[in-house]
């Protein structure tokens, strides 16, 4: 995960800090995270004499470069750059702190999704390193851009977060969390059946197991759990493209 300040000088003749930020730029950077470029949920922008500055996180150094926006994403920067006075200013910020730093395999013999609370990483990880793999270099699993996936990952992460409040929602969250038949885990394996269509390599979902990983069976099938690979910390169910570590 990498850091970069970003900082857009508007026109003042053309727009207001306020507005140039609630009609323009929050919609260029809506565009960028629904198009996988960004990982900031919150961007936090601070207006700056006739400058709004922004930092945010990237899943990879690459992550705001041209060639990687899409339609919307495109027309979005567009839009930023005709109330801008000069071009906007990036300033590379080095690695952020928490987060892991991209899979740099140009083929990847296989994905899992997953993600968790403590983490905004892209939730998609490659089989074979086991580091995230930044959305936008794979196809959208449908639509026009990632956003049902960052909605499966909104909705997983909130799960988490009742179950560790231990409250009234834990049995909840766990079910939804750990059955493979559960809507939240549904939605999961529809977008990685959809991913697996279209990139033809296996997409595993990930399903968090209480027993010890050396006694647990495949929630789906009973059946025994694989070794990924020998390096991996995940084994896997091929049959039902289950995962779990
Ligand atoms: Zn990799
Ligand atoms: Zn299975």
């Amino acid at each position: 995960m990498y850091g970069i300040e970003c900082r857009f000088w508007f026109d003042p003749r053309k727009t207001d800090g306020r507005e140039f930020w609630s009609n323009q730029l929050s919609t260029y950077i809506d565009a960028l995270r629904k198009n996988g470029q960004i990982l900031t949920v919150s961007v936090n922008p601070f207006l700056q004499g006739k400058s709004i500055l922004l930092f945010l996180s990237l899943p990879a150094k690459d992550g705001l470069s041209k060639s990687n926006h899409n339609a919307r994403s495109r027309s979005a920067l567009s839009d930023v750059l005709r109330l801008l006075k000069k071009p906007p200013i990036y300033k590379h910020e080095g690695t952020r702190a928490e987060g892991s730093l991209e899979c740099k395999h140009s083929h990847r013999s296989m994905h899992i999704l997953l993600t968790n609370l403590m983490t905004n990483d892209s939730p998609l990880v490659c089989g074979d390193c086991s580091k995230p793999v930044p959305l936008f270099r794979l196809p959208y699993p449908g639509g026009k851009d990632f956003h049902e996936v960052l909605r499966w990952v909104s909705a997983y992460q909130s799960c988490e977060e009742l179950y560790l409040d231990s409250g009234f929602g834990e049995r909840f969250a766990w079910q939804q969390m750990s059955t493979p038949n559960s809507e939240l885990t549904r939605r999961g394996r529809t977008l990685c059946k959809a991913w697996e269509s279209i990139v033809r390599k296996p997409f595993y979902y990930y399903l968090p197991i209480e027993e010890p990983l050396s006694k647990a069976n495949c929630p789906g099938c009973n059946g025994q759990f694989a070794n990924l690979n020998q390096s991996s910390r995940f084994k896997h169910c091929k049959k039902c493209r289950l995962a779990t570590s």
